[in-house]
């Protein structure tokens, strides 16, 4: 039989040797290029036996996809065995991904009596590193950043026993033999210390930042609970408001400090490990500099032995663990790298020399609307495939042809896709300068060696100016591949259907930040009815200029100039200015740009919208990251209910102008007014910001209701960087399904840019598909 799915280097050929020699079956497995192939020998009740524990008994961290069985005729083997792995032709299982070191692993850590205790590289076949200390397939140790660590006798004896938990554990590893951890000054001198791990802490007690070499990338670490020490982390990084991530040792420290749901916890404990969302408790003793301005806090568990070595000191609460980089740039790996880049900004270093080949920044989710979602795929879950779910309306799967898919501009994730897998790379930053673009290519020339994927096709953005686009198209041109352009909004609710097996039609909701309109205009306030190959455009928020363009999105309180000026308000009065926080020149300046249409391109954005709501309401006049002001907004209305009685607040939907490009649009100016006419009335900010979730989401919901009449469509997808936004998808999703549409939602892949390329491959493998099936009616 051929076993398919996670089914190498996570222990499931001694899972197998186990099982059969319990059951008393003779035969072997081995590794292949699809997957395991086992041949067992026996009586049938016994292999019957075998098949049903196979499946139910399988390693943590083992997926089956499928056991295709095959009868052969009896040749008397006598025995189970292990054979030695093969690798022909292609390979569809690959590396597993990164795992959390496990249970058993933290014991023999922590316990005196272990040849392990305090270990710091300890694994096993359940945890460890994978993909990250992986230089090419296959996965063997030979090929991983381990091979010039040689295994001890007593190492080497638990690798080549089959009933060992180390068996074939790739980084298996011990004091004797394998890598060691050191300390560095800043300026990259060895501190002499006894033990690295204590030293390290003591420097933190102190209010030091420490950059701490982890599985997939450096971290600079710091006391979350030392205001002072949060604040100089912040100054050196140049990072003022965007919120750090904070380590804490378990599920019982995540709840002193944050207030835990269920499901949230669950998703703390999965073995990605992900950074999760989760409501700050007040008076905690985390440092408020670590998530201002917002109710939430991104915590996560320790996942590397190391790690847990920090936390087993009592000395250590919460640490704030946030990627070593400058701003957006690519996370640290190497031992000189970090030194060059990181020395203006860390005290010290604690150093190791197992070498990390694959940089991979910490996953992010959440809790959405009740279920997990994923707001950047990386570390535990790369290079692990997505799958194009089976078709659940016709029956036939999307079969791709191997092709490559770009991604966006900012937060940039690429995919490769072949048949009915999509392996999307680590989240690789905003692809905005050259470095962004390096880490581009080295990831995709990782990738389709691993995969063993050659793209015969090119999909990217429509829009003609990202750097994306600009690769994709010269990259294709060398290698004489044909490329195929996806229009963002389209690839955005295509990737939400694939996730569930739909080709549409569908009513897609893409409520989103930026994203480049097939009238070349900025789109993200859109209502589509979408397939897979295709979409038009039903209706949209209505367009407002975005003065100075990008400079509209670091500085909301411009798209609040526009969008009132836009709704008929007199924005140079004196009552407006207050509002807005601007000079009487600036807005001078201002109006001039938009009425004479100097870099004030058109936008329909719906995140834009939230920007200059929030502009108004919390006098956010300049933001420091990425849709900070909209998170405020959602952040500031978190204990407010749901539901409103009021109606002005609904943005109104009206006839679109003819030649316009669709038949609707949603116009805002009796929003605005209600906004307003609350504010200076004195309704308190988190009830209008609550009161406006309410309203977009009832503008939406009658856009939809309006579709299903013309076209009978009754499932809606939502998809967009603004589906982040847990009010506003728990809003719409229940708005919806009161009205008897099925919703859709993104669960594996995120709803915002990082989840884009895994939209266009589909969408190019539909269009791929269409043309070979026009070919096959031509013959
Ligand atoms: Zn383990
Ligand atoms: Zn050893
Ligand atoms: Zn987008």
């Amino acid at each position: 039989m051929v076993v398919c799915g996670v089914v190498q280097g996570v222990g499931f050929r001694p899972h197998v040797y186990r099982l059969a020699t319990e059951e008393a079956l003779s035969g072997f497995i081995g590794n292949d290029t699809d997957g395991v192939t086992i041949e067992i020998e026996g009586p049938a009740p016994r292999v019957e036996s075998f098949l049903a524990r196979l499946q139910a008994e399988k390693p943590p961290l083992a997926r089956i996809d499928s056991i295709v069985v095959r009868e052969l005729s009896p040749i008397g083997d006598a025995g189970f065995r292990i054979v030695a792995s093969e690798v022909l032709g292609r390979v569809s299982t690959g590396i597993p991904a990164d795992a959390a070191t496990c249970a058993d692993c933290l014991r023999e850590l922590l316990d005196p009596n272990d040849r392990r205790y305090r270990y710091p590289f300890l694994n096993c076949t359940n945890c460890g590193p994978r993909f990250t200390i992986t230089r090419r397939i296959p996965y063997d140790r030979p090929q991983t950043s381990m091979a010039r660590f040689t295994m001890c006798a007593e190492c080497q004896a638990e690798y080549d026993d089959p009933l060992n938990r180390r068996f074939h554990a790739q980084p298996n590893a011990c004091w004797v033999c394998g890598p060691r951890v050191w300390m560095l000054s800043a300026d990259g001198f060895g501190i002499e210390v006894e033990d690295p791990v204590t030293a390290c802490v003591d420097r933190l007690m102190a209010g030091e930042i420490v950059a701490i070499k982890g599985v997939g990338g450096f971290h600079l670490g710091v006391d979350a609970t030392n205001e002072d020490a949060v604040m100089r982390l912040r100054e050196r990084k140049h990072r003022y408001g965007k919120p750090l991530a904070v380590m804490v040792k378990d599920v019982e420290a995540a709840r002193a400090v944050c207030t835990m749901t269920a499901a949230e916890e669950a998703l703390l404990l999965t073995s990605a490990r992900s950074i999760v969302l989760a409501r700050k408790r007040e008076g905690s003793g985390i440092a408020g500099s670590v998530a201002p301005g917002v109710p939430w806090m991104g915590l996560f568990l320790p996942y590397a032995p190391l790690q847990h070595l920090l936390f087993a000191d009592d000395r250590v609460k919460a640490l704030v663990m946030t990627s070593a980089n400058l701003s957006e740039e690519p996370i640290a790996i190497d031992n000189d790298e970090a030194l060059a880049r990181l020395g203006q900004i860390a005290d010290a270093f604690l150093m190791h020399d197992r070498e990390i080949l694959q940089r991979c920044d910490d996953s992010v989710a959440a809790v959405v609307d009740g279920a997990p979602q994923l707001i950047r795929r990386a570390r535990g879950f790369v290079p692990l495939a997505v799958e194009l779910a089976p078709d659940s309306q016709q029956g036939s799967q999307l079969d791709a042809p191997p092709l490559l898919a770009v991604g966006g501009h900012l937060k940039n994730v690429f995919a490769l896709a072949r048949g009915r897998f999509v392996y999307q790379s680590q989240h690789l930053g905003d692809l905005e300068n050259l470095t962004g673009l390096e880490f581009f290519r080295e990831s995709l020339a990782h990738m389709m060696h691993t995969f063993e994927i050659e793209p015969e096709t090119v999909v990217h953005d429509l829009h003609p100016g990202y750097l994306s686009t600009t690769w994709a198209k010269e990259w294709a041109r060398e290698r004489g591949l044909r490329t195929i352009a996806v229009q963002h909004h389209h690839a955005h609710v295509a990737g939400c259907m694939a996730e569930h097996g739909l080709r549409g039609p569908v009513i897609g909701l893409a409520l989103d930040g930026t994203g480049y309109g097939t009238d070349g205009k900025i789109w993200g306030g859109e209502v589509l009815i979408a397939r897979l190959d295709g979409f038009e455009r039903f209706a949209q928020l209505e367009y407002v200029p975005m003065p100075g363009g990008d400079a509209a999105v670091k500085e909301p309180w411009r798209m609040a100039f526009s969008a009132l000026h836009a709704a008929g308000f007199d924005v140079e009065s004196e009552q407006m200015l207050r509002l807005l926080g601007a000079e009487p020149n600036e807005a001078r300046v201002m109006k001039r740009m938009i009425d004479r249409e100097i870099n004030s391109p058109m936008t329909s954005s719906l995140g834009r919208l939230f920007d200059a709501v929030a502009a108004v309401v919390l006098n956010r006049r300049v933001v420091d990251y990425e849709a900070q002001a909209a998170i405020e907004l959602e952040g500031i209305a978190v204990d407010e209910p749901d539901r409103f009685e009021q109606g002005d607040y609904v943005p109104e939907l009206h006839e679109a102008e003819e030649g316009s490009g669709s038949e609707a649009v949603i116009r805002t100016g009796k929003m605005w007014k209600a906004v307003l006419d609350d504010l200076w009335r004195g309704v308190p900010a988190r009830r209008i910001a609550a009161q406006f979730h309410a309203g977009i989401a009832g503008g939406f919901l009658n856009a939809a209701g309006n579709l299903r009449i013309e076209t009978d469509i009754n499932t809606v997808a939502l998809s967009g960087g603004c589906m982040h936004n847990r009010r506003l998808a728990r809003l719409l999703r229940t708005g919806l399904e009161e009205e008897g549409f099925t919703v859709l939602q993104h669960r594996n892949v995120s709803p915002g840019d990082g989840g884009l390329s895994y939209g266009q491959a589909v969408v190019g493998a539909a269009r791929l598909e269409n043309e070979s099936i026009k070919d096959d009616q031509r013959l």
